[in-house]
């Protein structure tokens, strides 16, 4: 029995409440598959192979980077620094003033990795989600038989058993992506 990946995760994912418990209902093949908690009937339960074919996770922004962390650091240490030396500007001239200098040294460079930070993150989140783009359009053409457990792309051919799935899905994003004509944005060459 084949069927498209989309059909197998929607029906997988779908439940039903059965006395205050939340039962899993779904096809397998030719089968109609049902799981509470922890049950697993058959080779696999409902909701791992719909997890396994379900579509690819749409990506969060990236985490801080290193040069992020810095940042925060010099802005608090800078900071504290340039607080410190204002206060005692009045009583000790020489120290305060260098004071400040370092402070306002500190709370620029954390700036300047604040940006970097900004710019590194930006461009990852932008890559991640071209690859989730790619990675969607991939999943949403393939077609699954429960039969053989084969699920396969009708142009780029078999995406192997149900766990190879997501990696297969992945890598043809990522080829997709790198095979993909570069589209030149200057304005200047156009
Ligand atoms: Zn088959």
């Amino acid at each position: 029995m084949v069927r498209s990946v989309r059909s197998v995760a929607a029906e997988g994912t779908a439940t039903v409440s059965l006395g205050g418990a939340m039962a899993t209902v779904g096809m397998v093949g030719d089968h109609l598959a049902w799981g509470v908690g922890r049950t697993n009937l058959g080779g696999h339960s409902t909701s791992a192979l719909a997890r396994l074919l379900g579509p690819p996770p749409a990506p969060g922004r990236p985490p801080r980077t290193a040069a992020g962390t810095a940042a925060i650091i010099l802005f608090v240490v800078g900071g504290l620094t340039l607080l410190g030396a204002s206060v005692s500007t009045g009583t000790s001239g020489g120290g305060a003033v260098s004071g400040l200098v370092i402070g306002l040294v500190m709370v620029a460079s954390g700036i300047a990795l604040f940006v970097q930070d900004s710019r590194v993150r930006d461009r990852a989140f932008s890559n991640a989600r071209a690859h989730h783009a790619a990675a969607f359009g991939v999943w949403a053409a393939l077609f699954y038989c429960a039969r053989c457990d084969a699920a396969w792309h009708p142009a780029l051919g078999s995406f192997g058993p149900s766990v190879a799935v997501p990696a297969a899905i992945h890598a043809a994003a990522a080829s997709a992506l790198a095979s993909a004509p570069v589209t030149v944005l200057d304005a200047r060459t156009a």
